[in-house]
């Protein structure tokens, strides 16, 4: 029988693979992980964590101001960007380290460098090749930015957290949770924003209803949205840089962000040359089970094209453990997969838009409500909150649940559960609600909307 230098050769030390490194290796395989940046990938370096620390720090500016409605008076704040890039960036590095800890602990083999494939089952690195039986594909995605004159003077989102300077005035193009998140935290923290988005609504893919209440928060917030609007050309000027519009319009800023997409982290990777089949997008095209059009081959998390989000990569990489380490094959379930986008105010959602749950479902009876939260009553914000019920009308399963408003993202995973469970809408009614919250309304929606 043929030996293996590893049992488990995984390429890619981000979400997904450190999870499949460390079980797997945990499990008694022998396994080596490559990567060719710092451990933890997109999520801790440049995603998620990152992201969501300088959400927090943009929701302070709407804590001072509305302070003063609860009676405190504070002097003028200022905001310090060199000491949050230096905070967040002392975090990162520590959250690199317990990676590092967490792999070294489990026994597996870590390899610093470009890896990529010589043959179905050799992942080579410089001129060092090894052998495995199994080959995760791990590499996750990068940003896309589409063909404009100019393209030298823009950012993509990695670059956002060290910007030097703050930027006074910043260009988001794109209409994504990403564009939008950067978008809602930079303006938090002071900057003059404006977002392009060449489509008419953003977040494509969310519920109709909640992307245009979402459209009109982040207006009330003080961003410049413009709709339908595309950039022909970037120059620089002698005072920062100038978008011009396909309109003639021009927006002057001192950064340009383009949030217009990721696509797979796949070239160069000799995945084709291994026989490895890849979908239009350049991501590998994988079975239930996460295996590629070659045996020895699999990927999860970004790589492939399925929900892009750091909870599924982690929880495809345990199936890939299970399947080939633990009890056997099993198939992730994708169907109410919850998801928060962290713009000010926050997007919490799960289950099926009204568009989709009537495609699916036909008939549904959808319930909304949206209001001014208690804490505004005082705060002087006149933030306001939406709230969404969809459900099955055959069944009275609710089948989506949307949310924009304060801690969106923490309300919507408990309801997320239920939503897996089955939960009706009786079941939603007979529960007693938290008063005073926002999220008992989910429990206190009564009437369905009309047609
Ligand atoms: P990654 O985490 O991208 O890891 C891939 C790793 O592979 C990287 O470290 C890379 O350096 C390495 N690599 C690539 N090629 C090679 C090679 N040839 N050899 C060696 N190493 C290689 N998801 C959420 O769930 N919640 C959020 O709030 C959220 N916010 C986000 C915000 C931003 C700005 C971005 C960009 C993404 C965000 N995501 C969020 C998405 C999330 O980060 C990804 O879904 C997740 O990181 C995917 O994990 P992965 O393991 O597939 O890939």
């Amino acid at each position: 029988m043929r030996t293996f230098d590893f049992d488990l050769f995984v390429i890619g030390g981000g979400s997904g693979g450190v999870r499949a490194a460390r079980m797997s290796a945990q499990r008694g395989a022998r396994v080596a992980l490559a990567e060719c940046a710092e451990l933890g990938g997109t999520c801790v370096n440049v995603g998620c964590i990152p992201k969501k620390l300088y959400s927090y720090a943009a929701g302070y500016a709407e804590s001072f101001e509305e302070a003063a409605g609860f009676g405190w008076r504070l002097g003028e704040p200022r905001f310090d960007w060199n000491r949050l890039k230096a905070n967040r960036a002392r975090e990162i590095t520590r959250l690199n380290g317990v990676y590092r800890g967490l792999l070294e602990g489990a026994g597996v083999t870590l390899i610093q460098g470009w890896a990529q494939l010589a043959d179905a089952q050799t992942v080579q690195i410089g001129e060092k090749k090894h052998t495995a039986r199994h080959v995760l594909v791990a590499t996750g995605g990068m940003p896309f930015v589409p063909e404009v004159a100019g393209r030298e003077h823009l950012v993509v989102s990695d670059a956002m957290f060290d910007l030097d300077p703050f930027p006074k005035r910043l260009l988001v193009v794109g209409g994504g949770y990403i564009a939008c998140e950067f978008a809602s935290i930079f303006n938090g923290l002071g900057a003059q924003v404006t977002q392009l988005y060449r489509g008419a609504h953003l977040l494509n893919g969310f519920d109709e209803d909640l992307r245009q209440f979402l459209a009109k928060e982040m207006t009330r917030t003080g961003i410049d949205i413009r709709f339908n609007c595309e950039i022909d050309m970037i120059t620089r000027t002698d005072s920062g840089l100038c978008a011009l519009l396909s309109r003639g319009q021009r927006v002057e800023a001192d950064t340009i962000l383009y949030a217009t997409g990721r696509v797979p982290n796949t070239q160069g990777l000799g995945l084709e040359a291994a026989g490895v089949a890849l979908d239009e997008r350049g991501g590998v095209v994988v079975d239930a089970h996460y295996r590629s059009s070659v045996p020895s081959v699999l990927a999860v998390g970004d790589v492939s094209t399925r929900q892009q989000l750091t909870p599924v990569a982690l929880a495809e990489a345990m199936v890939v453990v299970d399947t080939l380490f633990g009890k056997g094959p099993r198939q992730l379930d994708y169907e109410f997969t919850p998801t928060a986008v962290f713009t000010h105010p926050n997007i919490g959602t799960c289950g099926y838009t009204e568009a989709a749950a009537r495609a699916k479902f036909g008939k549904v009876s959808v319930f909304s409500s949206e209001f001014k939260a208690l804490r505004h009553t005082l705060s002087g914000s006149g933030e306001r909150t939406f709230m969404k019920l969809i459900v099955e009308h055959a069944s009275d399963r609710v089948v989506g649940l949307h949310m924009v408003g304060p801690d969106a993202g923490e309300v919507v995973q408990g309801f997320a559960v239920a939503m897996r469970a089955g939960a009706t809408k009786a079941m939603f009614d007979s529960t007693i609600g938290i008063h005073p919250t926002v999220a008992e309304e989910f429990v206190t929606m009564r009437e369905p909307m009309p047609g």
